[in-house]
């Protein structure tokens, strides 16, 4: 009886705590806290930075450097000096993802890499430093070209494969890994066949049939740099060379008689 009567005593103010605590932790979200918590005269000061150019300096890291026109910090990773807003040199040790933000997969977000390439241009494009002085027109250049040569290795299936597997120190150019006489014959006959295509519907058909193959050979590539089967990845890259190249093939025939999908 005695505790019961406790219980009733003490549960109302238990259950109006627990009714504020329910509140506060459905209320204070991870977005709103940051509202909550710091008055808006800080958070705006604090925010203020950021509200031009965000994208301009967002290529980051936690490194820094000096800037070689006014020596203000910048960190190592970022394009342009938040000083003196000069365009900075080139980091050799960055990798085509990072420059472009997105993670290092095979299986990448072609979209999110094409809003960041774009996003790279608009702020590199060497026309936007006809104004500055020698040396930075000569840093956008680089950079600009960097960028593009970047980007076309990682949107091409092969050239990315490559990339990714030369960034685990194997270079299936350098030392090409031996295939099979089966898939080589295959391979020589296939070409042959192409060669001498005329016919658009058969043209229309292979360039159908070597699309999927290669989709076939991108998941592989997929699969087996997931798994870090990387014996299996050089194997697949290698096919995927040759059927790329019949690709192409097809590519240049279909353009040659103007066919159209
Ligand atoms: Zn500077």
């Amino acid at each position: 009886m005695y505790l019961r009567r406790v219980i009733s005593y003490v549960s109302p103010i238990f259950r109006v705590g627990v009714a504020r605590m329910f509140l506060m932790t459905n209320l204070i979200t991870p977005q709103s806290r940051h509202y909550i918590c710091i008055p808006p005269k800080v958070s705006l000061r604090k925010r203020k930075p950021f509200s031009f150019g965000s994208s301009k300096y967002k290529y980051y890291s936690d490194q820094s450097k000096s800037c070689w026109k006014c020596d203000s910090s910048v960190e190592l990773h970022e394009l342009f000096c938040r000083g003196c807003n000069s365009i900075q040199k080139l980091d050799p040790n960055r990798n085509y993802f990072d420059l472009f933000g997105v993670g290092q997969t095979y299986n990448v977000d072609l979209k999110v890499l094409h809003n960041s390439f774009r996003n790279l241009q608009r702020l590199l494009h060497p026309d936007l430093f006809s104004n500055k002085d020698e040396e930075e027109k000569k840093l956008s250049e680089e950079h600009s070209s960097l960028v593009n040569k970047a980007y076309s290795t990682l949107t091409h299936p092969v050239r990315r494969g490559l990339y990714m597997l030369r960034l685990k120190g194997i270079d299936i150019e350098e030392a090409p890994i031996n295939m099979s006489q089966d898939f080589l014959v295959d391979i020589m006959e296939r070409n042959e066949e192409v060669n001498d295509l005329k016919d658009v519907q058969k043209i229309r058909q292979l360039s159908h049939v070597y699309k999927n193959i290669m989709l076939e050979l991108m998941e592989e590539v997929k699969r087996a740099f997931n798994e870090e089967d990387l014996e299996k990845v050089k194997e697949t890259v290698a096919k995927m060379k040759y059927f790329s190249n019949l690709e192409m093939k097809l590519k240049d025939l279909k353009q040659e008689l103007a066919i159209v999908d």
